[in-house]
Parts: structure tokens; C-alpha cells; sequence
């Protein structure tokens, strides 16, 4: 896998709208687990960071209009890493997911967006696709560091964090 800087608008537009979309899905995913734990703040965080996602999807899908977007197949993205950008080291809702792991997924979500966009930013030959993941880059950055304060304000796991001592009950 050799990432690639877009080099259109379009290529670049098809890339952003997988990238947000995926990142709301992820999102998604955090907050029901927040949800299944009763914590509401950190449910209300995750989903306040997937509006933000969704938000940058209808942006995009705005400026996009007009454009006539590539149809990618998944191995056709250029991301950094082999997944999308948003999405990487996480590997299914884990029901004991302690706050401070799900925020850790969540940092590691915008920082992966802000590297692609600062990426793509640095390295595209296109100054409008340059100056539109510029942009992009420092909102994730926002990101970034708002995950990072509650990261600060939740507690350290206990190194026995996954032992399970009260299952949730099986609906029958
Ligand atoms: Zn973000």
C-alpha cells in the first residue's frame, strides 16, 4: 500500500466522504457501548464528534456538486495506513471498554484524519485540493485536542480492566 495524494478535487472529495463516513459509523459504535456502560458524557461526546464527521460529509458532498465523483472500490483508496484513515486499531465494540480506551480509539481516529488531510495537504500538486485538506486538517486538529482534554479528565483503567466479574444479563 503506497499512499497517494489526490490530485482533483473529485478524487480528493471521494476520499473525505469515505473517510467522515466512516469515522460516524465508528463513532456510532462508541457511543452505544458508552450507552450499554450508562455513561452519558462520554455518549454525548462521541456523538457530538460523529455530527462533526457528518457535518464534514454534507460540506463535502456540498463543494462535490457538480463534480462527477470517482465510484472507488475499497483497495482503489489511497489511505496512509492499509484502513481508512478514521478507522483503525479498533476491533469491534468491546462491551467492557473502559471510557479511557474508548477515548484512546477516539484520538486515534482524529489523529489518523488530521495526518491524511495534513498529508494530503503537503504532498497534493493541486492547490485547490491543498487548500481544502488544509483547512480540513485544522478543524481535525480541533479534534484532536478536545479528545485529548477528556482523555485527561477520565481515569486510567486498572491493569484488570477486561477481568468480567458482572456480566451483562442475555436478554432471553
Ligand atoms: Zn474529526
Amino acid at each position: 500500500m503506497t499512499f497517494k495524494a489526490p490530485e482533483s478535487l473529485p478524487m480528493f472529495f471521494a476520499h473525505a466522504i469515505a473517510l467522515e463516513r466512516e469515522s460516524v459509523e465508528r463513532y456510532g459504535e462508541l457511543a452505544d457501548v458508552m450507552d450499554i456502560h450508562n455513561n452519558e458524557p462520554l455518549s454525548k461526546l462521541f456523538r457530538r464528534l460523529a455530527g462533526y464527521g457528518e457535518q464534514h460529509a454534507a460540506e463535502v458532498e456540498r463543494l462535490a456538486e457538480g463534480f462527477d465523483l470517482p465510484r472507488l472500490a475499497p483497495w482503489e483508496f489511497k489511505w496512509i495506513d492499509s484502513e481508512g484513515p478514521e478507522t483503525a486499531g479498533y476491533d469491534g465494540a468491546h462491551y467492557l471498554m473502559t471510557p479511557h480506551h474508548a477515548l484512546q480509539v477516539a484520538l486515534e481516529n482524529e489523529r489518523r484524519g488530521e495526518q491524511y488531510y495534513a498529508r494530503v495537504a503537503d504532498e497534493t500538486l493541486d492547490p485547490e485540493v491543498s487548500r481544502v485538506a488544509r483547512e480540513f486538517a485544522e478543524e481535525e486538529g480541533g479534534h484532536v485536542a478536545l479528545v485529548e482534554k477528556w482523555l485527561q479528565q477520565v481515569d486510567k483503567p486498572r491493569a484488570d480492566w477486561d477481568l468480567d466479574l458482572d456480566p451483562p444479563q442475555q436478554p432471553e
